[in-house]
């Protein structure tokens, strides 16, 4: 027998899962289905994205209403637009054979009378993000006083965004004695908290340990000099051809500054943050799903709606402030029984938290060595060799063979391929043939090399941890009010009342002028210069300083020309970055497919002219 029906589900909903492709349950739904077509009591449900959470309440959901009434019988709140529209589409397509039945999306962004409509006609579920609800729920144009199933999908996400009082709201509407059924991947305090109020003596249902990453998904780990980070992620993409990824920053302008960075360097690449439109990111998303977009640079929020099955690669840029987020970011990947990797770009003074990260997923890491050059120069030959293989003969081509046949008439099979791969090789090979390696300098000697720098220059700042700075929210605030890259600002260390950081020589006079007169709340921020300590212990700030490195955003920096021409930009960090004697990535134009969303046109244009 279908092991869904084993489960319990009528021949119809079978059916439709037949018609999906769908052959096994899932364990959450193996776990949940029996149960929510059992009893009608509550359920906790936590198991990891890509889990198959919508079908294990959707289908229990549809085998309960009735759908000859009219009558809204099940509510669903989702994080997300994206998340809403995705749970609505699966629904639709789970209830494919239920005649009669109507699923509707309510959510920001569209026409609130067109959804009221909707909704007037019958809907017997909704979908809804908790905003718009509310909204709905203010003007009565929705009617949820006779609900008996309510979801809470992605509870921890909806916490985060700060949607606690609305769900509150939202619930107060809806009868007391309705089942309420809530999924989410990780259970914070706030989880079990709304758990409690909502709920009478939940059912619960773990699939793997709580908090838990998928056990599809490896983790992986490249050590590298905070100001490498950008060089790395480009050898890892390098090391992929074939990657297809979700690229974690901590910051939307970070976020944005990778993603303009890798563009203009030759990948595939696009942004996908709070500052674009909502029609700006669903251009973006568009391209990804599409794979016209090959690294997608996201931040956590903006990443939230992202459903697409076969992402190969997560790459941790940066880890995130909570690390509890490192679960949501990894299982990007690794969903619908594919293999994934998520890889995690670390410097020195961050290491300590992959330990809290193995604690909390319950998995090792993998410590790995970014590829060298050579490697890259291997695996891209490899690469195009296979690409050389599968390829299919395109016979309009056959007119201009007999030219090409006697242009190659002395040159044997052996020395065609070799002149034939050496074009491909030759522009990786040059690009990488003098360009360092981002070892791992795990010895105690990393910071030496920052100690003979005398390009740096040492500041003392008179505030400090009492007023509510780590050496993060520092790093963030000089970053932001002086408008430097990320790692422009480094050895952030912070005290009681004051604190330490560094900057480069060229940027000395730009600090120094700025806080001449600098009033935050009504008190004086004063920097100054202060002698460069050369045994002083980097204490978790931007790590090592390498004096002849220069990471992501380097060209600029050493530089009085803080010129805003992307083009030239582009070609001093390459140069200065990598000491690749082109200066240019290795990536040809071509394999850019634009992705045109995002505020990319201007970079667009400077590799263009
Ligand atoms: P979650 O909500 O846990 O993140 P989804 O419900 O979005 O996961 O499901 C992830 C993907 O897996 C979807 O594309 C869905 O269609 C697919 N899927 C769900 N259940 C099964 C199954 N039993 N067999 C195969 N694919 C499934
Ligand atoms: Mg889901």
């Amino acid at each position: 027998m279908n092991a869904f029906k084993q489960l319990g589900l009528e021949d119809h909903l079978v059916q439709a899962i037949t018609d999906l492709g769908f052959e096994t349950p899932s364990e959450v739904q193996e776990k949940t289905i029996p149960l929510l077509l059992d009893q009608d009591s509550d359920l906790v449900a936590l198991a990891q994205t890509g889990t198959g959470k919508t079908a294990a309440f959707g289908f229990p959901m549809l085998q309960k209403i009735d759908i000859n009434s009219r009558t809204t019988q099940g509510l669903i709140l989702s994080p997300t637009r994206e998340l809403c529209l995705q749970i609505t589409n699966e629904m639709k397509l789970y209830g494919k054979h239920c005649k009669g039945l109507n699923v509707t999306a309510i959510y920001g962004g569209a026409s609130i009378t067109d959804q009221a409509n909707q909704v007037k006609r019958g809907a017997q579920i909704i979908v809804a993000t908790p905003g718009r609800m509310k909204d709905m729920i203010s003007r009565r144009l929705v009617d949820i006083s006779k609900i008996e199933y309510a979801v809470l999908d992605e509870a921890d996400e909806m916490l985060n965004m700060g949607f606690f009082e609305d769900i509150t709201e939202i619930l107060s509407y809806t009868p007391i004695e309705k089942s309420t059924w809530l999924f989410s991947a990780t259970m914070p305090k706030e989880v079990s908290l709304i758990a409690k109020k909502f709920m009478n003596s939940p059912l619960e249902v773990t699939v793997g340990h709580k908090n838990m990453g998928s056990k599809n998904v490896s983790h992986e780990y490249f050590l590298v000099g905070a100001r490498d980070r950008y060089q790395a992620l480009k050898r890892l993409a390098d090391a992929n051809p074939e990657i297809f990824s979700v690229i974690f920053c901590r910051t939307k302008r970070d976020t944005q500054k990778v993603a303009e960075q890798l563009i203009e360097d030759g990948y595939s690449a696009g942004a996908l943050h709070g500052d674009l439109s909502q029609n700006q990111r669903d251009v973006v998303m568009k391209s990804f799903r599409a794979k016209q977009i090959q690294m997608l640079v996201a931040t956590d929020v903006a990443a939230r709606g992202i459903d697409v099955d076969d992402i190969t690669h997560v790459i941790n840029y940066q880890l995130p402030d909570e690390i509890e987020t490192y679960t949501h970011r990894s299982g990007r990947t690794g969903r619908a029984g594919k293999s994934g990797i998520s890889m995690v770009i670390v410097s020195k003074s961050e290491v300590r938290k992959i330990k809290s990260i193995e604690r909390i997923i319950q998995k090792e890491f993998i410590k790995k060595e970014v590829p060298t050059g050579m490697e890259i120069c291997e695996v891209q030959l490899k690469a195009s060799a296979n690409k050389i293989h599968d390829t299919e003969i395109n016979q309009e081509i056959e007119p201009y063979l007999n030219d090409i046949n006697n242009l190659f008439e002395d040159v044997s099979k052996d020395e065609l391929i070799k002149k034939f791969f050496s074009a491909e090789f030759t522009r990786f090979f040059n690009y990488y043939k003098k360009s360092k390696d981002l070892k791992t300098q795990s010895g105690s000697h990393s910071e030496d090399t920052y100690r003979a720098d005398d390009n740096s220059t040492r500041f003392f700042i008179n505030i400090g941890s009492k007023d509510g700075y780590d050496w993060m929210k520092l790093k963030d605030f000089l970053r932001d009010t002086l408008q430097l890259n990320q790692d422009d600002v480094y050895k952030v260390d912070v005290k009681d009342s004051f604190a330490f950081f560094n900057t480069d020589v060229a940027n000395k006079d730009k600090v120094l002028e700025f806080f001449t007169d600098f009033k935050q709340d009504g008190r004086f921020i004063n920097v100054e210069i202060t002698e460069k300590k050369s045994r002083d212990r980097n204490r978790g700030g931007g790590g090592g300083r390498r004096s002849g490195g220069g990471g992501y955003g380097g060209g600029g920096r050493g530089r009085n020309d803080r010129s805003k021409n992307s083009g030239s930009r582009s070609e001093s960090r390459g140069r200065r970055s990598d000491n690749n004697s082109s200066g240019r990535s290795p990536r040809r134009s071509s394999d850019f497919k634009p992705s045109g969303g995002g505020d990319f046109s201007r970079a667009r244009k400077s590799r263009r002219k």
